[in-house]
């Protein structure tokens, strides 16, 4: 099949072969004849199989007719994130370049003024996060009723971010006779009942089995200790262990904390690295989704909330830093690699209290993931993570000669090794930094316990020779005058 057998406009159709396109994917190949026809979709379509292009590209067609009034939108994208909003946007410029359209984001992070002022041009193209499309429309900058083409994307996604409420009033603040595409990867109950409430007869597009991975991308499960050194270890011990087979990666966290935790240590053990997280602000979180899109970063430390259906077409590698909780992440995240049809890899780091989230992870994607080199059963003692190694031994007390020679290493270079990167061992100042952050609460409960009877017993013992010792010269010994 070609596109221009799916009834696109020659505009749009120019503007996809510019873009080098030949071939529509399965979800446009399905979505795009009925959306050209006016049709309610229902796309059950994971992010990296062409669904963007599969609304963008009918809407323009269908928006070449009629011209956008003030603060009346013509058509509107809602997105769960601030960076999803951006890619969509983007993908209007590309596929719209012939058009003459007005489009306007409305995303949380920015100055309102700016978004009122294209409000107030009139947008044919209106793409928002549902948070900041309500602010304007309760400061009463916007009317909802123009709107003719109505997208929820990443409907599963704005469950888990619980925007389903902000939805549902946003649904009705449109007209009932509007055309309406919704996207989702996964089919929870909770969106059935909102397309059965808010779709009209919708043509049903399923491109996936619901929570289906890629088969471009090889999965691995990698055995950890679970205290936080020895899986940042253990990350630095992978991350090295590919070599150049790593060109770039995106690592998840399950907590935004955890993201500039991880994020400071690679970066002080001389990674390249960058991290994105919802704290940070808009201007940040696009500079570096930048960079890593340009190359200039090769590992992006990242939450669910932010990395959820970003487009980065060339990611070589996932590496679940963190198990996800939700085994509908663990699809979404590995979902970032394996895009366009290029093969990935996907690793998990699994600890020792991970063993309900990895089953419920493997029952919903219907397989058993291979480890990468041994399960738990084969973690030794040491890599526990439990019992920190002492400097130049193994935990379990016997030292050896490969552990004195990654000691000398890494005093020359933190970061060129990685089995002996425990924080004992190595005191450099980044290691040494790393430590305090890195010793557990008990152990330096103790160490500071035992200090501070240490000195209580030399204050205590009074024939003890205290600063000068023996020598304590003459003067000293007069007595003094009360
Ligand atoms: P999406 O699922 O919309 O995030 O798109 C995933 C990637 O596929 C993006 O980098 C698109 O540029 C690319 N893409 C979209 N349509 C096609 C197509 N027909 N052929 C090849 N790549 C495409």
């Amino acid at each position: 099949m070609t596109f221009a057998e799916l009834g696109l406009s020659p505009k749009v159709l120019s503007a996809v072969t510019d873009a080098g396109y030949t071939t529509p994917t399965p979800i446009q190949a399905g979505a795009i004849p009925h959306a050209i026809e006016g049709k309610d979709v229902l796309g059950i379509a994971q992010t990296g199989t062409g669904k963007t292009a599969s609304f963008v590209l009918p809407m323009l067609t269908r928006l070449e007719r009629g011209r956008a009034r003030a603060r009346m939108p013509r058509t509107l994208i809602l997105e769960p994130t601030r960076e999803l909003a951006a890619q969509v946007e983007e993908n209007f410029i590309k596929y719209g370049k012939n058009h003459r359209l007005n489009i306007a984001l409305l995303i949380g992070g920015v100055s309102f003024d700016e978004q009122e002022k294209k409000l107030e041009r009139g947008a044919d193209v209106l793409i928002a996060t549902p948070g900041r499309l309500l602010d304007h429309f309760e400061r009463g900058k916007l009317l909802l009723t123009g709107v003719d083409i109505f997208v929820i994307d990443e409907a599963d996604r704005m469950l888990d971010m619980g925007f389903i409420p902000d939805i549902e009033r946003i649904c009705k603040l449109i007209p009932f006779t509007r055309q309406t595409l919704f996207f989702s990867a996964t089919m929870p109950p909770e969106i059935t009942k909102l397309t059965q409430q808010f779709l009209q007869a919708p043509v049903r597009v399923e491109v996936a089995k619901p929570a289906s991975t890629n088969i471009n991308i090889t999965q691995k499960l990698v055995k950890t200790g679970s205290k936080p050194w020895a899986k940042r270890a253990r990350l630095r011990e992978l991350i090295r262990g590919e070599g150049d087979q790593l060109k770039n990666a995106i690592i998840f966290c399950n907590r935004k904390s955890e993201v500039a935790t991880l994020f400071r240590s690679l970066a002080r053990h001389e990674f390249d690295a960058g991290a994105l997280h919802g704290d940070m602000d808009q201007r940040a979180r696009m500079m570096m989704l930048d960079n890593f899109r340009k190359g200039k970063l090769s590992l992006l430390v990242a939450s669910d909330v932010a990395a959820r259906g970003l487009d980065i077409p060339d990611v070589s590698h996932v590496i679940n830093y963190d198990i996800p909780t939700h085994a509908d992440d663990y699809v979404h995240r590995i979902g970032r690699t394996g895009r366009a049809g290029r093969s990935g890899k996907a690793f998990t780091l699994v600890a020792k209290g991970d063993a309900k989230y990895l089953d419920s992870i493997e029952k919903l994607i219907g397989e058993d993931v291979e480890w990468l080199d041994g399960d738990l059963s084969t973690l030794e003692a040491e890599d526990q993570g439990d019992e920190k190694p002492q400097r130049g031994k193994k935990a379990g007390g016997k030292s050896t000669s490969e552990d004195s020679r990654n000691t000398r290493t890494r005093k020359r270079k933190p970061s060129a090794s990685s089995e002996a990167d425990t924080p004992q061992e190595a005191k450099t100042p980044e290691v040494a930094a790393e430590e305090k952050i890195e010793k557990p609460r008990e152990e330096r409960k103790s160490a500071i316990k035992a200090s501070n009877s240490k000195s209580r017993a030399r204050n205590r013992d009074d024939d003890a020779p205290i600063g000068f010792g023996d020598n304590i010269p003459d003067f000293m010994k007069v007595p003094g005058k009360v």
